[in-house]
């Protein structure tokens, strides 16, 4: 089972304030979605049953055998009886250990099939989310519910569900063996079971507190070890010299944490005198009570009997403590379930609409009519945006940083749908076209490079698997970045790094467009980055999308002069409204939110290219 309480054994499981406030419903349907995820696995899963059922009766079958190897073997002194007793006793545990075996593979089996449905299926699912909840969504929630919640559906088969059966049979079996052989004694052994349980209980509660509060301990180490260990954080730490404050934070997080354990190790200890203690009592009555029956009262139990009614006490302990955790862990088997299913049930925002247009050879024509669109719906980002951009032509956006034109592109490979209005690409609705072909057809080199962790041709080979040494090394011409690769001793071959934090800004940026250029795509969009590189990249990445813009229909949101006189036409956007469109000399001239920029940016930046 998930969490702190997790633990089982004698110390049982309780549920934390948080769990008991969040109780999921336990409804029919909740029961039978999840009976849904069982039935491809039915006839293993009777075959499981069955394992648990025989079992269970056999595990107790020894402690019936006992009473007759004393009675009929030893105080009747017959061999022959002793040894068929003790061979039979041999015999049933070493079958109900061997179906103990069977019955733990099928369980591990049907779980873990289970669980690798659940996985891929939840995968499947993640992967069609908008950007929307992966921007909004907490990854390391994303994580978890993939992670740890599937697991915990393994082991809520493997040990809740078999638990349950098996306890309570192994229980009921035992009471009636119990009672068919005295039934005084055997209200005694069940009146002593609670003076073993419920110590248990109250030193489990204790010592579960103990290990909830050290693992918050432990959350708290491997926060600050993911936050100064991490690249970006220890050079943050290094620059604003942080090193005592984070070692103190580190050292007292740890020193928690050791008496924490330190404690909850001795809560262990005494537990265990307890333990010891009580488990005691149970037998010793019986034997009083029994030995008093016998000798006073003239009963006709046997020596055999009474030990038959203590072996079978003793059985009775576990499944009694299992069956009242049980609650528990059934609560929480059913939130886990919940959980996962929300996520399950969340809507996939953009999808595929039926009968989706593939209109043939794809121009990149792009067209906006009265587009507006929000991230929340409080705040409009995008009000009323309107342009075209014809087959073979470029377009550059420019604005002041926040007003929107990261957001206008977002909406043409669907990262997100307009709210009202209507984007168009090769003259059909977005929303309408296939989104296999309009990713496809839109290539989009970001302001964030992403490039993973692998060589240079495996982040070449994710745009085009199939693309040929040749193709790749054309792309990287184009894109400027082929005198690099062949500096590299490795070539393609060169590792980039972590998220490709082993090469510069501007290679990143490069290798990023020779990416895009092996995808082929008909519309090119390219976001350029905003953080500084040197004039060398600079020009260098400029070289590379001068001759690409001039051959197909592309995007530029431009912060540099020199790529906005690149393009044909520029949009102005502020605030998310286009304020002006234009040639640049005719903006400039105008006097308007582009002659402010120019002079306040662009200017200064074709200033600094020349110099
Ligand atoms: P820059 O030139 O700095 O990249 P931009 O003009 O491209 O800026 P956008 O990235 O489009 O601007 O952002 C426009 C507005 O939308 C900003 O105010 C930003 O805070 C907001 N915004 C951007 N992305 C999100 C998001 N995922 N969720 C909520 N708000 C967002």
């Amino acid at each position: 089972m998930p969490g702190p309480g997790g633990h089982g054994g004698p110390f049982g499981r309780y549920m934390t304030e948080e769990e008991k406030a969040n109780q999921p419903k336990v409804t029919p349907a909740l029961l039978k979605r999840i009976f849904s995820w069982l039935v491809p696995y039915l006839p293993q899963l009777i075959l499981a049953l069955g394992c648990i059922v025989l079992s269970s009766a056999c595990s107790l079958m020894p402690s019936l055998l006992t009473g007759r190897i004393i009675d009929e073997g030893l105080i009747g002194r017959n061999m022959h009886a002793l040894v068929f007793y003790i061979a039979l006793s041999f015999g049933v545990t070493l079958g109900a250990n061997l179906i103990g075996v069977a019955e733990s593979y099928l369980n591990n089996w049907i779980a873990q099939h289970i669980t690798f449905d659940m996985r891929n299926q939840m995968f499947r699912h993640l992967q069609q989310m908008s950007q929307r909840f992966f921007t909004t969504s907490n990854q390391g929630d994303i994580i978890t519910r993939m992670t740890s919640d599937i697991d915990g559906v393994k082991s809520v088969i493997t040990s809740t569900f078999s638990s349950i059966l098996s306890n309570s049979i192994t229980l009921i079996l035992a009471l009636v063996a119990m009672y068919r052989k005295n039934w005084i004694l055997a209200t005694i052994g069940v009146l002593v079971i609670p003076l073993f349980v419920l110590p248990t209980r109250k030193a489990g509660k204790t010592r579960w507190s103990l290990t909830r509060e050290a693992q918050e301990a432990n959350d708290e180490i491997n926060g600050i070890l993911n936050e100064t260990m991490s690249v970006s954080g220890q050079l943050l730490v290094k620059l604003f010299c942080r090193e005592e404050y984070e070692y103190s934070r580190y050292e007292a997080a740890n020193r928690r944490m050791i008496s924490l354990n330190i404690r909850e190790s001795m809560a262990g200890r005494w537990f265990r005198v307890v333990m010891s203690t009580f488990s005691n009592i149970g037998p010793m009555l019986l034997y009083l009570v029994g030995g008093i029956l016998i000798i006073k009262k003239g009963s006709s139990l046997s020596v055999g009997d009474i030990t038959v009614l203590v072996a079978l006490l003793g059985k009775m302990y576990m499944p009694v403590n299992s069956l009242l955790n049980i609650q528990v862990d059934w609560m929480r088997a059913m939130a886990l379930f919940t959980r996962i299913f929300e996520y399950f049930d969340m809507p996939v925002e953009i999808r595929n609409a039926s009968n989706a247009a593939v209109p043939g050879k794809s121009t990149g024509r792009v067209e906006f009519f009265h587009v507006s669109f929000s991230y929340d719906p409080e705040r409009e980002i995008l009000h009323n945006i309107s342009f075209k951009l014809d087959a073979g032509r470029s377009i550059a956006i420019v604005g002041p940083s926040g007003s929107g034109k990261s957001t206008i592109i977002n909406l043409i490979p669907r990262l997100y749908d307009a709210d009202r209005g209507i984007v168009m690409f090769d003259g059909v609705d977005v929303k309408r076209l296939d989104l296999g072909y309009l990713r496809k057809n839109v290539g989009v080199v970001s302001q964030e490079t992403y490039l993973f962790n692998g060589t240079i041709r495996d982040n070449l080979l994710y745009a085009a698997p199939d693309a040929t040494e040749e193709e790749m090394l054309e792309a990287c011409r184009k894109a400027n970045i082929l005198d690099f690769v062949e500096a590299q001793e490795k070539g393609l071959d060169t590792m980039v790094g972590n998220r490709g934090l082993k090469l510069s800004g501007g290679e990143k940026q490069r290798i990023s467009i020779a990416r895009v250029l092996l995808k082929d795509p008909a519309l090119l969009i390219f976001d350029e980055a905003t953080s500084a590189l040197d004039s060398i990249s600079e020009k260098k990445i400029q070289d590379a999308i001068d001759p690409l813009i001039a051959s197909r229909t592309s995007i530029l949101i431009a912060h540099r002069l020199s790529t906005i006189l690149a393009a044909d036409e520029i949009i102005v956007v502020k605030d998310g409204r286009i304020v002006e469109q234009g040639q640049h000399k005719d903006l400039v001239a105008a006097g308007g939110v582009y002659t402010e920029l120019y002079n306040t940016q662009f200017a200064i930046k074709a200033e600094e290219e020349t110099t």
